[in-house]
C-alpha cells in the first residue's frame, strides 16, 4: 500500500504537483489517468525516489526516505516510460530483476533461476530468452522489462504507459497480463492513456489534472459520477458489456 501526503514538486517557479494526497490500495489494479503534462510521470518519479519533493510518501507504512535500497527494491518495482536497449539478452535483463535477492557476488541461486524462468513463461518470452534487446520491437522490449519486474517479485508495481509501442490487440493482452498479477497478491499501478482499457480492467482510478489529484476512488464511483467525461471532455458510449469514450 502507498500513502501519499501533501506531495508538492516544483521546477523552478512552476508547481508541477500541488499538495497531492492519494492512497493506493493493496491488491488492486489502479489506473492513473490525466492529460499530457498533468504530472503523472512526476508522481511516479517521486514514488520511485528519483526526484526530490516536499510531503511524505509511505510504502507499507514506512516513509520511503527511511527504507534501505534492497528492502525498497523487494517491495516496489518501476517501469519507466522510456526503456533502454543495451546489448544484453532478454534472459540477462530478466535476471537483473533478481538483484535485490543476490549476495555480494551477484550469483543467482536455484530459486533465482526458477523465478527468472517463471517470469519468462508468464510473459510468453521463453523462446525469446536468447534474443538481444536491440533486436526486439518496442512492444517486445516492453514485455521483456515487464518480465524483469515480475522476476523482482515486488508486491507493488509502477508502470508508466507500458503499452505505448503496442498495437491494439497486444495492448489489451499486456493489460490482461498485468491484471492477472493481482492473483498473486500484487498491486499494479499503471499510467494509462486508453480510457476504455482503463475502465475495463482497473479496480481503482486516480485522475491527475494540472498537478492536482481531482479523483481517487473506485472505478464504480468514477463512472457513477461521470468523472472521466468531465476531466477529458469526452462522451461515454455503453456498448453491450463494454464502455467506450469519444470526443
Ligand atoms: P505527464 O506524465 O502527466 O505527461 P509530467 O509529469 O511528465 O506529466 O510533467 C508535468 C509537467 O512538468 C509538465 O508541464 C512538464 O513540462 C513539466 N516537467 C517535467 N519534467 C520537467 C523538468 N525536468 N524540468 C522542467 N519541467 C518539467
Amino acid at each position: 500500500m502507498i500513502k501519499i501526503n501533501g506531495l508538492t514538486v516544483k521546477y523552478g517557479k512552476k508547481t508541477v504537483l500541488d499538495n497531492v494526497s492519494i492512497t493506493f490500495n493493496k491488491n488492486r489494479f489502479t489506473a492513473v489517468l490525466g492529460k499530457n503534462g498533468s504530472g503523472k510521470s512526476t508522481l511516479f518519479s517521486c514514488i520511485s525516489r528519483q526526484l526530490k519533493y516536499s510531503g511524505e510518501i509511505f510504502l507499507n507504512g514506512k516513509n520511503i526516505d527511511k527504507i534501505e535500497p534492497k528492502e525498497y527494491a523487494k517491495n516496489l518495482s518501476f517501469l519507466p516510460q522510456s526503456l533502454n536497449k543495451p546489448a544484453i539478452t532478454v534472459k540477462e535483463l530478466v535476471q537483473f530483476g533478481r538483484n535485490p535477492y543476490t549476495g555480494l557476488d551477484g550469483r543467482l541461486s536455484a530459486e533465482d533461476d526458477k523465478k527468472v524462468e517463471e517470469a519468462l513463461k508468464i510473459t510468453g518470452l521463453t523462446d525469446f530468452s536468447k534474443r538481444l534487446l536491440p533486436t526486439l520491437s518496442g512492444g517486445e522490449c516492453q514485455k521483456a522489462y515487464l518480465a524483469m519486474i515480475i522476476a523482482q517479485q515486488t508486491p507493488t508495481l509502477l508502470l508508466d504507459e507500458p503499452t505505448t509501442y503496442m498495437d491494439i490487440g497486444a495492448q489489451e493482452e499486456f493489460i490482461l497480463l498485468i491484471n492477472k498479477l493481482k492473483q498473486n497478491g500484487k498491486s499494479p499501478i499503471v499510467i494509462m492513456h486508453d480510457l476504455a482499457l482503463a475502465v475495463k480492467y482497473a479496480d481503482d482510478i486516480v485522475i491527475i489534472e494540472k498537478g492536482t489529484c481531482i479523483f481517487s476512488g473506485t472505478k464504480k464511483e468514477c463512472l457513477e459520477k461521470n468523472i472521466i467525461e468531465k476531466a477529458f471532455s469526452v462522451r461515454r458510449i455503453n456498448a453491450e458489456n463494454e464502455i467506450f469514450f469519444t470526443v
